[in-house]
């Protein structure tokens, strides 16, 4: 069999872990001809995604874009109005808001990554105007129509403020979890929640460099069972009579194969095991990183247990001796690949032109992180290389 894995020397960022039931399950799917968007691993995935999750709906689609795409249009976003999205995120939770016609406001982010709540709150408070029950924003006049909080590199959004503040402005959330299945939420106010299941909606994605794939896939997550029925109806091309084929809306192809949900079945049966994994190596990383001048291994908030899914080294290029791209170059000759963050989406040419608002924390976290290999098999050899690497600057 061959094992991308083990070919050469080099140590990569991030591959899957195809180690359980996958070749039993996809073999299944070909030898019964169920290869398509029926069969019973369709199912099954859903199902086992609202056991593991907690949510009490799960619709599975063609990918995260996809289903992020969808749940815009199940909050009701409309063309011309607006979404408030971090700035500091992979570009697909941008890019579904200009699918629409609607358009981003971009918002800056925390210690974490992810988008500032407080921030948010502010933005609200002295930019927007209620009235009708709905939020305006004060320069555009455009309807406020949603959120997007995205919980980066698996780190969770602080939720419990983002919900008071959303149900005070009626503004709608779509939690990006697509890079955060498995971590859960925990003020200690309230019962343990997975991310994904918080907001109106949350979006899965098990792209190849996720912490579980299907090759390519994505699910949307919701607790609204009409929500749900609508999200399976507007997936599957919003076919209103199967024999007739009726179609009184446009809708579209967005559903996920039996295949890759056969896949995505044998996945999740290790992705508990993949978290421990992965915590393990993290605090491997973490005991050493932290010891070294001028570098931080970004720590997990509080109030949330962290599916692991990328780790992020911080860089005080004054006291490390090296900036960012530097270190990056000398990873590259050890054959270590390593990766700087998202180039900022306010900045990117379709979007530069939108709102931005207090933007200044990203900035410095774009500049100073390097993302740093996190596999499932990462061995403690190759852990040990890495931060050897890093201890010679
Ligand atoms: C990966 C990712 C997506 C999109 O997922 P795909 O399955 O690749 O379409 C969306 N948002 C974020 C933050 C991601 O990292």
């Amino acid at each position: 069999m061959y094992n991308y894995n083990n070919t050469s020397n080099k140590i990569p960022l991030s591959v899957p872990q195809i180690i359980g039931n996958e070749w039993t399950y996809i073999k299944e799917c070909l030898d019964s001809g169920w290869v398509s968007s029926a069969g019973k691993f369709v199912e099954k995935f859903e199902q086992d995604c609202c056991n593991y999750t907690g949510s009490k709906y799960a619709v599975a689609c063609v990918n995260g874009t996809s289903a992020l795409h969808v749940s815009l249009i199940l909050a009701g976003v409309k063309s011309d109005e607006e979404v408030l999205v971090p700035t500091l995120t992979f570009i697909a939770p941008i890019n579904v808001v200009a699918y629409i016609g609607a358009k981003p406001v971009f918002m800056d982010c925390d210690d974490y990554y992810n988008m500032n709540v407080e921030k948010v709150e502010s933005f609200l408070k002295h930019n927007t105007y209620y009235k009708n029950g709905f939020t305006f924003n004060k320069i555009t006049k455009k309807r406020i129509a949603a959120i997007i909080p995205v919980h980066v590199f698996g780190n969770a959004v602080d939720m419990d403020s983002l919900l008071k503040i959303c149900s005070e402005y009626n503004i709608k959330i779509i939690e990006d979890a697509t890079e955060s299945l498995g971590t859960t939420y925990n003020t200690g106010q309230f019962a343990i929640r997975q991310t994904g299941t918080i907001g109106h909606f949350g979006c899965l994605s098990f792209n190849g460099n996720k912490i579980i794939t299907t090759g390519g896939g994505g699910m949307i997550l919701t607790n609204n069972r009409e929500y749900a029925d609508r999200a399976r109806y507007l997936t599957t091309q919003a076919k209103d009579d199967v024999i007739k084929y009726i179609h009184n809306e446009v809708g579209f192809n967005y559903r996920l194969t039996n295949i890759q949900a056969a896949m995505g079945v044998a996945q999740l049966e290790n992705l508990s095991e993949f978290i421990k994994i992965k915590k393990q190596n993290y605090t491997t990383y973490k005991n050493t990183i932290d010891n070294i001048d001028g570098l931080v291994l970004t720590a997990v908030p509080k109030y949330a247990d962290n599916n692991y899914w990328m780790y992020a080294l911080q860089i005080d290029e004054k006291v490390y001796g090296k900036n960012t791209q530097q270190l990056m170059m000398k990873f590259s000759k050890y054959n270590i690949e390593t990766r700087p963050v998202w180039y900022l989406n306010h900045l990117q040419k379709p979007f530069k032109r939108c709102q931005t608002y207090n933007i200044e924390k990203a900035y410095k976290m774009y500049e100073s992180t390097l993302n740093i290999p996190c596999s499932v098999n990462l061995k403690s050899e190759e852990i040990n290389q890495i931060i050897s690497v890093l201890d010679h600057a």
